[in-house]
């Protein structure tokens, strides 16, 4: 299989021992390209580190989440844009609206989300988004600015049939995390995942987070790492109706396309 896995916190400090032995777990899975995540600036300058020392395996988003919104300051603002705008970098973001935690004040959430959906419209990059519990206002500031953006992906996707709904009709793309693999509180999303036209699905297991809780036999840790992609793949596959193949060969084009990929060497 030729896995492209669109979410992994790879220059997370938990892959710091190991980081080369995990790309290579990642590649015996078949998961031939990864794009790392930048969630702070400090996290986008080590993402694009990581693209820079493995090129055409690794990419970056650069980005600020909704938690560090209140850090996105001018001064930090311009060091994001300078950063986004380099090669590496095939998304902005990840960035978004995120009321379940509230890390940051509301007001800074929102005014953090659309000055990075302008900066992706500026450089004309698409844009990696994060949404939890924040729907409405989320919906309202995309609307805003859609018709300047590229395209978007609503990364780790886990509401219902009214968010996914409302998100194709901006033509946007959603990622499918091993949320999926959750027997307890992934059981719905195997119903809204049926509704994701083939074209508009991607694959990720923003590892070191959320571990699908299938694997046999159980790892002896919690961290996640992107080798098990092929366990989200399967979810998605049963939940779908369709074989491992189908799916693992349409997300890679989509995710490909989406971020403008090489082939894999
Ligand atoms: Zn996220």
């Amino acid at each position: 299989m030729d896995l492209i896995d669109i979410g992994v916190n790879l220059a997370h400090d938990s892959f710091d021992a190991d980081r080369a032995h995990v790309m290579e777990r990642a590649k015996a899975a078949g998961v031939t390209q990864m794009v790392v995540t930048g969630s702070s600036v400090e996290a986008t300058f080590k993402a694009i580190a990581l693209a820079r020392e493995h090129p055409g395996v690794l990419f970056a988003t650069a980005g600020v989440h909704p938690h560090h919104a209140a850090d996105l300051t001018d001064a930090a603002f311009a060091e994001l844009e300078e950063l986004a705008s380099q090669p590496e970098v095939r998304a902005a973001g990840e960035c978004g609206l995120d009321y379940f935690r509230d890390f940051s004040p509301r007001d800074l959430q929102r005014k953090a989300f659309a000055r990075q959906l302008d900066l992706a419209a500026r450089l004309r990059k698409p844009v990696f988004l994060h949404q939890r519990d924040a729907h409405d206002d989320f919906i309202s500031i995309l609307r805003e600015h859609r018709k300047d953006l590229a395209a978007g992906v609503a990364h780790c996707f886990t509401a219902g049939e009214k968010e996914r709904d409302a998100y194709l009709e901006l033509g946007l793309c959603i990622g499918i995390t091993g949320w999926i693999n959750d027997e307890r509180r992934g059981q719905h999303l195997r119903d809204v995942v049926r509704g994701i036209p083939a074209d508009k699905l991607m694959i990720e297991t923003d590892a070191p987070y959320l571990l699908p809780r299938d694997i046999k036999p159980a790892p002896k840790t919690r961290r996640n790492e992107p080798a098990y992609l092929p366990y989200v793949v399967r979810a998605i596959a049963s939940a779908r109706g369709e074989s491992a193949e189908a799916v693992a060969s349409s997300t890679t084009c989509n995710s490909r396309q989406f971020f403008g990929l090489p082939a894999s060497g």
